[in-house]
């Protein structure tokens, strides 16, 4: 009887069995066939699997890269922070202790690990206290060549590092970072960005020189260095085949223009990308006493020096509290140059106690 019945039972068994195995053989093919994961391209190949499936997974997976890539780009990137920005400050061994000084004290002390100095003299005082010093071959001097040369660096030594902006700023600005980060945080990562703010109101125009010691007229946008400007990563490599190494002082010297004007030319002419302008930057070329006091908080550089042959800063004490002002920076009091040994050439920033 129960022989009987085990006789039947049996060839039911043995089927389901059968169709069980098919069914697991054809799902296991399948899941070899289909990337399941969104990285599977990025996972050792388990060793069980052939080479031809391995073969057609790869297939597979350089079909699924631009998706995979697209996926990458929504997904949400860490805000940028303070340390993605290259700071830039242009300087010359004899504004170390003029200028410079004043602004390792102040506002470079508290963006020291991503600020870097480019100077044409060495200073023992300064890289010893752990600033990044870059020491270029540039002449110590204002000349077109010499400045551009400077620019040359900062803009090789940007693209060699990790960062998101290159900001450029002179040693007569007074940066705040907190304002800088806010405007900068407002662009879409990833952008062709060139902000900054230009000294005339309307373009330069000038003559590129063209083979043949022919010339034609150019008319562009620039930011006035004396004030500071940024350039996104993405725009600064686009910018390469007219700014690396030794092509910046090349292009510099078609337009028979400095530094801050050559940025403009290949930004605006090279590349057809305009430039933002932004009221945020403020060289000693402007009235600085026109701003509101409230306002200035929100200004990304304040600057010093002459304007229309009066002392041009703003009163920054009250203006920041000593919790508020990530620079410490609170008063200043006029300083002396050789240069202009009988009277003060601009102010002297104090820090807090
Ligand atoms: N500078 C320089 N070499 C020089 C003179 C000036 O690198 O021989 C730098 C200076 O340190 C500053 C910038 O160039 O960062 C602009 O110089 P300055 O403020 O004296 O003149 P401006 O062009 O603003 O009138
Ligand atoms: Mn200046």
């Amino acid at each position: 009887m129960i022989v009987r019945r085990l006789l039947h039972i049996l060839p039911v068994f043995a089927l389901t069995l059968f169709i069980l195995v098919l069914l697991d053989l054809q799902l296991r093919t399948r899941s070899d066939q289909k990337p399941t994961a969104s990285f599977a391209h990025e996972k050792t190949p388990s060793i069980s699997r052939t080479t031809a499936v391995n073969q057609h997974r790869d297939v597979v997976n350089d079909k699924q890269r631009p998706k995979l890539q697209k996926w990458r780009e929504m997904k949400p990137q860490p805000p940028l922070g303070l340390t993605d920005i290259f700071i830039a400050v242009k300087t010359t061994g004899r504004f170390h202790k003029t200028r410079l000084a004043l602004l390792l004290e102040t506002w470079i002390s508290t963006t020291k690990h991503h600020t870097y100095i480019f100077t044409d003299s060495p200073d023992e005082d300064i890289s010893s206290e752990g600033f990044n010093m870059i020491v270029t071959d540039c002449p110590p001097e204002h000349s077109h060549q010499a400045l551009s040369c400077k620019m040359a660096a900062e803009y090789d030594h940007f693209m060699a590092s990790e960062k998101k902006w290159l900001c450029h700023v002179d040693d007569d600005n007074y940066l705040n970072p907190g304002a800088l980060l806010s405007l900068l945080r407002a662009f879409p990562a990833d952008s062709d960005i060139y902000v900054g703010k230009p000294s005339l109101d309307r373009p330069m125009r000038a003559q590129e020189l063209l083979e043949g010691n022919k010339t034609r007229d150019v008319h562009f946008w620039f930011a006035t260095g004396g004030a500071g400007f940024c350039l996104s990563r993405k725009l600064a490599e686009k910018m390469a085949q007219w700014a690396s190494g030794s092509r910046f002082e090349q292009t510099s010297a078609v337009i028979m223009l400095p530094d801050d004007c050559t940025v403009g030319f290949i930004v605006e002419r090279r590349l057809g990308i305009s430039m933002v302008h932004s009221n945020m930057f403020h060289s000693h070329l402007e009235n600085l006493l026109l701003l509101a006091p409230s306002d200035i908080p929100k200004q990304v550089t304040l600057s010093y020096g002459w304007f229309e042959n009066k002392m041009n800063s703003v009163e920054l004490k009250g203006v920041f509290t000593k919790d508020e002002d990530p620079s410490r920076l609170v008063i200043h009091t006029p300083i002396h140059t050789p240069s202009h040994s009988h009277r003060p050439c601009g102010y002297r920033f104090v820090i807090y106690d």
